[in-house]
């Protein structure tokens, strides 16, 4: 008798380990982060490293667009001048396009939204989105970079990788963008206590770790 009751009371006691293991969030299947930064911050960079070590989904409309340029698609034709400008592409059309990507994704596991949103508009666009979804932002990770430093890494960028908006002129575009339009996307998180800012200047490696040690 004492051992029917002993072997069925571990029974329970292994299936309500594995009830809760199950409850327990699993960093790869249900974080979606934005990450923050001027021109030049180290996104690009960071997100690479991030979606290697946590196979995030990777949207970065930036990319999307230089698809479409590059593939002189209608939205390509569309965006074209507007991008090598250096000026932001209007809200509607970003909207769409990255709710397009959205939806191409079903499955995605997690997001890793990297140059998006960079407006207020956009910001609140993505959050409708994510709650259509059953899910929401949970992470925004600003890389905290100075212009100066922006100015440099761009200037070494522009001798190798020869982005046409990565000139002079169209830089300063760039930057005056951000610092008049996308620099109010941080207000917007950090009201809603998700905004976590992580010193972007410095070793690679030791910015990625402060990230991952923010998203663990
Ligand atoms: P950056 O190095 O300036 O962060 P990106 O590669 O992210 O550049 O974007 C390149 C260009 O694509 C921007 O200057 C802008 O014209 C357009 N773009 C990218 N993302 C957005 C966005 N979220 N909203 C509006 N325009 C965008």
């Amino acid at each position: 008798m004492f051992r029917i009751i002993a072997a069925n009371a571990t029974l329970a006691i292994v299936h309500l380990i594995i009830i809760l293991r199950s409850l327990k969030p699993k960093l790869t299947d249900m974080i979606n982060l934005v990450l923050f930064g001027p021109p030049g911050a180290g996104k690009g960079t960071q997100s690479e490293k991030l979606i290697s070590k946590y196979g995030f989904v990777h949207i970065s409309t930036g990319d999307l667009f230089r698809w479409h340029t590059k593939n002189d698609t209608a939205l390509g034709q569309q965006v074209k001048q507007i991008m090598n400008s250096g000026a932001l592409v209007p809200d509607e059309i970003t909207i769409a396009m990255l709710k397009e990507e959205l939806d191409k994704n079903p499955e995605a596991k997690g997001f890793l939204f990297d140059g998006f949103p960079r407006t207020v508009p956009q910001a609140e666009a993505l959050d409708s989105f994510m709650k259509e979804n059953g899910t929401a932002i949970h992470f925004v990770v600003a890389l905290d970079v100075t212009e100066e430093e922006v100015r440099n890494r761009i200037a070494k960028r522009r001798s190798i990788e020869n982005r046409v908006d990565d000139e002079e002129e169209k830089l300063n575009k760039r930057i005056t963008e951000y610092f008049s339009k996308t620099i109010h996307v941080l207000p917007y998180y950090r009201e809603q206590g998700r905004l976590n800012t992580v010193h972007g200047i410095g070793d690679i490696n030791e910015i990625f770790n402060n990230i991952c040690a923010l998203l663990n």
